[in-house]
């Protein structure tokens, strides 16, 4: 089956206490792309990028299998820019730099053959752009994923809210879930927020997991404990790209393939944070992966028969 993911295809600088990198490969697109990749085949990525994002990372994607189409290059104009600094805690950061460039103009037509994906997930755009995505399939998917951030909240909330009345899952992190529901306690929050239409509610909570809302139940993955976080950008992304290339190889969605494909995020998640923009998305295998997923069910059973 078919995923299409809508994201952005940029340049990041990133300082974290364990140093700093300038202007490397970044993106949600990106991050959630190669993180799907490694779970399923039939990917196709939309974007906007200028001349100056290298060619050669583009044939990287094609080379993993994932159709780069759907990324208009406009050569005369540069690629979106995020600049960001994290605090020691490794949780907290600073935007510095947004330089927008190309994402100013960002008008996402779809090419025909990606107008029936089964599989839709929208990255954090403008809820505009992510609605005018939604318009443009020609057959219903039987999943879509959406993301956002605090952002859209404050400056577009009932556009936002328009946008999440059109989606399956929604996948947002703790403070957002508080900002759109104006509840605290995550609970109600969630009980809210589900009362807008997705059927999946996930509730992201950085290091220490995920929440998962829906069909009247709740589950919770656990982040994987690890002694060498370098760099969280573009965790979340990586968690919606391994969760999603997980659900587009399920033939039925229901709550516990929802629930595997949150181990699946989790588990590519635990990948990115360990080095710099993709140095490691880029760099693992299928072992390391089931390794991680072992580990992550090692982590959370216990035989309460014995207790
Ligand atoms: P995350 O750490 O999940 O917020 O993702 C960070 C990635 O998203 C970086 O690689 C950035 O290039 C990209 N990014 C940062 N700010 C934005 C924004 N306002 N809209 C879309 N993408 C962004």
């Amino acid at each position: 089956m078919s995923l299409l993911i809508v994201g952005t295809v940029a340049f990041d600088t990133i300082e974290t206490p364990h140093g700093k990198v300038e202007k490397v490969i970044g993106g949600a697109g990106t991050y959630a792309g190669w993180a799907a990749s490694y779970l399923h085949s039939d990917i196709r990525l939309v974007s906007i990028i200028g001349g100056d994002w290298p060619k050669s990372e583009l044939q990287r994607m094609n080379a993993r299998g994932i159709d780069t189409e759907g990324i208009k290059i406009v050569e005369d104009k540069k690629s979106f820019y995020w600049s960001g600094r994290y605090l020691e805690n490794l949780i907290e950061r600073e935007t510095l730099i947004t330089d927008l460039n190309v994402l100013a103009d960002f008008d996402p037509i779809l090419p025909d053959s990606y107008r029936n994906s089964e599989f839709i997930l929208l990255g954090n755009l403008t809820p505009a752009i992510q609605s005018s995505v939604i318009d443009q399939l020609e057959s219903k998917p039987k999943l879509i994923l959406l993301d956002t951030m605090n952002f859209w909240i404050d400056i577009a909330k009932d556009e936002l809210i328009d946008v999440i009345r059109r989606v399956d899952l929604l996948s947002i992190n703790d403070e957002e879930a508080r900002m759109l529901s104006g509840e605290h306690n995550l609970v109600k929050a969630a009980e809210k927020i589900m009362k807008l239409g997705p059927r999946f509610l996930i509730i992201k909570k950085g290091e220490h997991g995920a929440l998962l809302f829906g069909d009247d139940h709740m589950f919770f993955a656990p982040a994987l404990p690890l002694n060498n976080i370098v760099d969280p950008t573009g965790a979340g992304d990586t968690f919606a790209g391994g969760l999603m290339g997980y659900l587009a190889n399920q033939s039925e969605i229901n709550y516990e393939h929802v629930k595997q494909g949150l181990v699946y995020g989790a588990a590519m998640g635990s990948f990115c944070v360990e080095d710099f923009s993709l140095e490691k998305i880029q760099n693992i295998n299928s072992s390391e992966i089931d390794a991680r997923i072992k580990a992550i069910q090692k982590l959370t059973t216990v035989d309460t028969a014995k207790l």
